[in-house]
């Protein structure tokens, strides 16, 4: 169902009133964590005024060591709501399990399936089932097959409203976090009907390497980019290396409009 064999004509994703997939590109940008409403606040502000259509923010967050800052939770999800609505951006955040389905569905427009759930094959059908737009991030150690084939879940239980996102996968190479496949990113592109998003903030690990990358994956045909931005990065409870201050993602924004007609 994925492959454009199937279905020939792009699919366009509508999430509240932005269409991803269209000619236009569609820029998320927000924190890596919901902290406290004043950093979403001050983030969703600055990310409307450049030209963001969607506010990211994880309210649950899957971290590697458990004795990391785990998220929010439910009031994570609540400050979302508040600040979306109140600024006018649909709001995307990672559910991590199928228990969470109901919450998600209150507080969020699209759900994004993180990384280490890219086989999470319960909550692939879970989230398919939900109706709701999906952000679907390829697995760390994932193929492009393996990653289209969990596309492939979602639309098996009749959801078609799916976002591929290309994040990075693990390789050897130490000098970025995780390796950006643009090639990769292509050839699901030349395969599938379905958009297709890059995330340049976690495979960078590193503010520096940001720009860089978002320029490239908008270059190589993307729909959407998925960028990071907090008000005082170094000050972040997680990812707080990657992270863009307002200004530096502002400043993207205008480099991106050089390339891209954003929508
Ligand atoms: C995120 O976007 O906040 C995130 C945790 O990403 P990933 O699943 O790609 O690591
Ligand atoms: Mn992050």
């Amino acid at each position: 169902l994925v492959s454009n064999e199937w279905k020939k004509d792009p699919t366009i994703v509508k999430v509240k009133d932005v269409e991803i997939g269209g000619d236009r590109l569609v820029v998320a940008a927000g924190p890596c964590a919901v902290e406290d409403e004043e950093q979403v606040l001050t983030v969703a502000k600055a990310a409307k005024r450049a030209g963001a259509k969607l506010l990211r923010g994880g309210a649950l967050k899957p971290r590697t060591s458990p004795y990391s800052f785990q998220g929010l939770g439910e009031r994570g999800l609540e400050i979302l709501r508040k600040v979306g609505d109140q600024v006018g951006l649909p709001v995307v955040s990672e559910i991590m399990d199928t228990r969470q389905i109901d919450m998600f569905k209150k507080y969020a427009d699209m759900l994004q399936i993180g990384a280490r759930n890219g086989q999470n094959f319960d909550l692939l059908k879970e989230a398919g089932k939900s109706g709701m737009p999906v952000l679907l991030k390829r697995g760390l150690g994932n193929t492009v097959d393996e990653w289209l084939l969990a596309a492939e879940y979602l639309l098996l239980e009749g959801n078609g409203n799916v976002v591929l996102c290309e994040r990075g996968i693990r390789t050897f190479e130490k000098a970025t976090r995780f390796t950006m496949d643009i090639g990769g990113m292509i050839a699901a592109k030349l395969q599938t009907h379905l958009p297709i998003c890059a995330d340049p903030s976690h495979p960078a690990g590193k503010r520096e390497l940001v720009h860089s990358l978002a320029l490239a994956a908008v270059a190589a045909g993307a729909d959407m980019l998925l960028i990071e931005v907090h008000p005082n990065p170094e000050k972040a409870l997680s990812d707080s290396e990657q992270q863009l201050t307002p200004d530096s993602f502002e400043l993207l924004m205008n480099r991106i409009r050089a390339l891209a007609n954003v929508l």
